[in-house]
């Protein structure tokens, strides 16, 4: 039988190529589209050479050709990263948009599955906690994070309008904080920006109080989940995340603590709109897809370790 072809956009970038190992792994023939505007050619250098495994350079808010049978599109392309999509502003907007429009173009002329890759920023800064599907989020749409934040609301909302209207067999993730190997160490975030700089023995930077909570899920449990969704029939958005919480103060303690760092931990302001909580509730996915995170945070936490210590030396 014929493998399987995926269309990965974004598969250079930090899920979207551990997404094209996974898929590569399961067999199936994988066509990773990126602009490697925040994605890196170092994230799939190890595929170059795999017969299974294509790379084109491509911004995939223009219009997206391939040439193949396709049976998946995954749309994993956006800057994620509160820092990049602040400095990206317009191309996280584009991508959100008119780069889902054309991968379910795509999609629906090859008669293939999709897949967003949607986020627990649809939810904006709660008022529910844990974080539910059916909840419809509290999102301020012309605040700094709104870029990013509307961008993936259009996404689900343009998904559905796919799915209902032109009957695309379509699948919605709402992914929550992951992290692991190939996170880039300047991406902002407060995970790579903590083991940086207690690797270096600078002051860990904590915006505000610190109070504020993450829920932090290891890569390979994502993406399994995300897997696990594509084969499945679910329709509806899943959330798909650790709910392990913890307040981001704690986080730095437990990163000074791992790292045996002799960095002091300092308060800085806390950017505009960041979300005061956040936890996914995993009910769904737990019962659609028989799906649950396996790795704690001290075990992610010591793989991710041992990749930034290289990275830094
Ligand atoms: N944060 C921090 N110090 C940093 C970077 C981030 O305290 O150097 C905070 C940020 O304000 C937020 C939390 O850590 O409350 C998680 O931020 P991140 O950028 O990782 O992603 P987010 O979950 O906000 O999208």
């Amino acid at each position: 039988m014929n493998k399987k072809v995926a269309v990965v956009t974004g598969g250079a970038g930090f899920l979207g190529s551990h997404l094209c190992d996974r898929l590569l792994s399961e067999n199936i023939k994988v066509i990773c589209l990126d602009n490697l505007l925040t994605g890196r050619l170092e994230n799939i250098e190890h595929l170059f050479g795999n017969e299974n495994f294509q790379f084109i350079k491509l911004d995939v808010t223009n219009f997206i050709h391939v040439p193949s049978r396709v049976d998946y599109v995954l749309h994993f392309a956006s800057p994620a990263s509160p820092i990049d999509y602040l400095k990206l502003p317009i191309q996280t907007l584009k991508v959100g948009s008119l780069g889902t429009h054309k991968a379910l173009g795509l999609a629906k002329e090859k008669e293939a599955k999709f897949l967003l890759a949607s986020t627990s920023e649809v939810y904006g800064d709660p008022l529910i906690h844990p974080q539910r599907e059916d909840y419809w989020g509290n999102v301020n749409p012309v605040g700094p994070r709104g870029v990013y934040d509307e961008a993936k609301r259009f996404a689900e909302a343009i998904t559905m309008a796919y799915n209902r209207y032109h009957k695309l067999d379509t699948r919605i993730a709402r992914i929550f904080n992951t992290y692991g190997p190939r996170m880039r160490l300047d991406d902002g975030r407060a995970l790579p920006t903590f083991f940086s700089q207690a690797l270096k023995g600078e002051d860990i930077t904590v915006y505000g109080d610190g109070k504020q909570t993450r829920s932090f899920c290891y890569v390979s449990d994502l993406i399994d989940g995300i897997f696990k969704l594509l084969m499945s029939d679910e329709t509806s958005p899943v959330n798909i995340g650790n709910p392990e919480e913890i307040t981001i103060e704690d986080f730095a303690k437990e990163v000074v603590r791992i790292t045996k760092s002799k960095s002091k931990i300092v308060y800085q302001d806390l950017p505009v709109d960041d979300p005061k909580i956040r936890q996914p509730d995993i009910s769904k996915a737990k019962a659609v897809l028989n799906w649950a995170p396996e790795i704690s945070r001290a075990e992610g936490f010591r793989k991710t370790l041992n990749y930034f210590a290289k990275m830094i030396a």
